[in-house]
């Protein structure tokens, strides 16, 4: 069954995102971040949720803070632990299993700190009207899923609830941050930070085609990588095996509901419920792509 609504009445919930619930600790310092089932796509919230969603996220993204942390030198996370906290019922400990984790509590930074390693999605489109992806000049002659020469960064505006995130070029993010110290540490470490990862996953035979990472700072100003990271709902993650320039890649990510909602005419409607075998393939997909990330069968991780 999926999980789509967190309620633990022992602990005060201080906010609730499309996918993600967070709860206050006793620490005014951590939070609990937690991940239900909920699946969005094209920024609404599906009715239904797909089964072990919010464990797969969690668990795939505390891999990849340590597997980071261990590769950037300096490189600062939110991730505490995957504990639960004390002071929960049996009940509460239960249903949060495997989809929680305890994380430093931040100030968000507003932008969607995107890179892309190859041409698709939105920037494809935007390539094919105007040569241009988030307004930087592209290579002329590009083909749909084509390695850029180099990662680029290609921001967007971090929406507020029920708005559309928008693309900007990279030297106008600075407006939405704040100050351009900031903006410039932000490029530079999600560049570093996909590059990192994309080798890593390279080995593993999964390209990372482009991935959103989000960024906080304490009160010192010092900058964290927070959020979820380098998961099939953050990323687009290709098989290496069959990659092929000049049409769509076979991604391991949320593409089957995307394809699925285009083909009923249910793209951006409210309350939409996913039929059993979308939602299945979907979980497989998300299992399959844990395994070859993690080197870890998500069943027998969870069966411990
Ligand atoms: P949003 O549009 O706000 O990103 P979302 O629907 O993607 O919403 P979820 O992923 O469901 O949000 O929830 C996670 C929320 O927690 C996000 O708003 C994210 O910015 C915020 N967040 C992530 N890490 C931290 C942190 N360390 N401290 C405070 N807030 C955080
Ligand atoms: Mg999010």
């Amino acid at each position: 069954m999926a999980l789509t609504s967190i309620s633990l009445p022992s602990l005060q919930k201080l906010a609730s995102g499309k996918v993600r619930d967070l709860f206050a600790l006793d620490d005014a310092d951590k939070l609990l971040f937690v991940a239900s089932d909920r699946l969005s796509a094209f920024d609404v919230v599906m009715k239904n949720g797909i089964p072990n969603k919010g464990a797969i996220l969690t668990l795939a993204s505390a891999h990849w803070f340590r597997v980071l942390a261990e590769r950037i030198p300096g490189l600062k996370t939110h991730f505490i632990g995957l504990d639960a906290p004390a002071g929960l019922t049996a009940d509460e400990a239960r249903a949060i299993r495997h989809r929680s984790m305890q994380v430093r509590k931040l100030n968000v930074i507003k932008i969607e700190a995107i890179v892309r390693g190859y041409l698709t999605g939105s920037a494809w489109n935007e390539y094919q009207a105007k040569g241009t992806v988030h307004g930087l000049a592209m290579p002329p002659g590009m083909r749909l899923s084509e390695r850029f020469p180099e990662p680029i960064y290609t921001p967007s505006t971090k929406a507020d609830q029920g708005e559309h995130d928008e693309n900007i070029h990279p030297d106008d993010a600075w407006r939405e941050i704040g100050d351009r110290e900031t903006a410039r540490r932000v490029q530079e470490l999600s560049l570093q930070i996909y590059k990192t990862a994309a080798a890593y996953a390279e080995e593993r035979g999964i390209i990372i085609a482009d991935t959103k990472f989000e960024f906080a700072r304490d009160d010192e100003g010092a900058i964290y990588l927070v959020d979820e990271v380098l998961t099939p709902d953050s990323s687009r993650f290709w098989p290496k095996d069959g990659y092929e320039v000049g049409r769509d890649q076979d991604s391991f990510d949320k593409q089957i509901v995307r394809n699925w909602l285009i083909k009923e005419g249910l793209k951006r409607r409210e309350g939409v419920e996913m039929p059993r075998d979308i939602c299945e393939a979907t979980e497989r997909r998300y299992k399959e792509v844990f395994v070859k990330l993690t080197g870890q069968d998500f069943d027998e991780v969870v069966k411990e």
